[in-house]
């Protein structure tokens, strides 16, 4: 019987080697694993029989015993290691990366030409001193209108066809009563800057703006501003123009030549209209001009004293110069794109077009 047991011992060591080395994975070594130390298992059934050895061999059975357990657990555990680094090695001849393979380009996206125009301002404006301060696309009529000395019942409210926000929960929807809208232009920023600025002011307020506008070649719905605010206690029409003059050079280079007009404007008096050189003929006339030579790029003028006292600034004392001006305008005539709707149309083949800058 104790014979027995020792040779049984025996034979499944060598077995347990040999079983081990013919398994080809490690799901088939762990049900080798169970066939052999689990609670059913073949060693454990031998382990199990040790009760009924003759005492005078138990021990040197027993130790026989252990040492088997022992080393199939370690033997097991080895071959498991060993499966999985060739599994490895396998991996790594199989996915190798072909590090002279040339690359796959990356798509960067760039720069709107809207807001390229809008980075080139800024960064003149800056050379001139002025910063940047931003103001809300969702406005109220009063920011928007009164603040700016446009009453409402003022005939030129009609130059701004406005988008209303909807009272909530009203059928048809009416204008909100508290007279929330979308700015139709980035001058309520002045009043919104004067009052959180100190003075003096020198501030762009850069900005996208909306109307009620049927939409064709050259009118949308939405479209960007940049404006231009400047108070001091002396501030004057001759620091306005040379400033505009100035800032047309830089835009549109040296040689550019500039004139004022007469223009009309609630907020500013006086008002002007501010043209540059036709960039197309550069002076002769073409239709892109009107045949004038001319092109009107912005708006400007003395801010008027009640747009100040909205700002809570005192007109007696102080002074400023507002401007105003389309980017959109100014990206298509940079490009010569004949359709301001292009610029919204979000159309990879146009925009590609105008890589510009990142
Ligand atoms: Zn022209």
């Amino acid at each position: 019987m104790s014979e027995d047991l020792r040779t049984q011992l025996e034979r499944l060591r060598e077995d347990a080697q040999m079983r081990l080395a013919a398994v080809a994975d490690a799901a088939a070594v762990e049900a080798l694993r169970i066939a052999l130390l689990g609670r059913s298992g073949e060693l454990t059934a031998l382990l199990h029989e040790l009760g009924s050895v003759d005492a005078n061999d138990r021990a040197a059975i027993g130790q026989l015993a252990n040492a088997v357990h022992t080393e199939v657990e370690t033997a097991i555990r080895d071959r498991l290691a060993s499966l999985h680094t060739a599994a490895l090695d396998e991996r790594l001849a199989a996915e190798t990366l072909d590090m002279s393979a040339p690359g796959r380009p990356v798509r960067i996206g760039h720069l709107h030409p809207t807001m390229t125009v809008e980075r080139d301002l800024r960064e003149i404006f800056h050379a001139f001193g002025f910063e940047v301060f931003e103001g809300p696309e969702i406005e109220t009529e009063a920011m928007n209108f009164e603040a700016l000395n446009i009453p409402p019942d003022h005939p030129s409210r009609d130059l701004w066809d406005t988008l209303y926000v909807a009272e909530p929960g009203s059928d048809p929807p009416r204008p909100a009563e508290d007279g929330t809208i979308l700015r139709t232009h980035t001058s309520p920023v002045q009043i919104r800057a004067m009052q959180a600025l100190p003075l003096p002011i020198r501030v762009i307020m850069p900005g996208r703006c909306f109307r009620y506008e049927a939409v064709d070649a050259s009118h949308n719905f939405e479209f960007f501003q940049v404006e231009g605010l400047v108070v001091d206690e002396r501030t004057s029409l001759a620091d306005l123009k040379g400033m505009l003059e100035e800032f047309a050079r830089a835009l549109y280079g040296r040689d550019t030549r500039t004139r004022f007009r007469p223009g009309y404007y609630p907020f500013t008096e006086p008002s002007v209209a501010f043209d540059v050189s036709c960039l197309v003929c550069g002076g002769p006339g073409c239709p892109a001009c009107g045949r004038t030579g001319w092109m009107t790029i912005l708006g400007a003028g003395m801010v008027h004293p009640s747009v100040l006292r909205a700002g809570g600034i005192d007109p007696d004392r102080y002074q400023g110069y507002a401007f105003g001006m389309g980017l959109d305008r100014i990206a298509l005539l940079r490009h010569g794109i004949p359709d301001l709707r292009l610029l919204m149309s979000a159309d990879l083949r146009f925009l590609e077009q105008f890589p510009g800058g990142r």
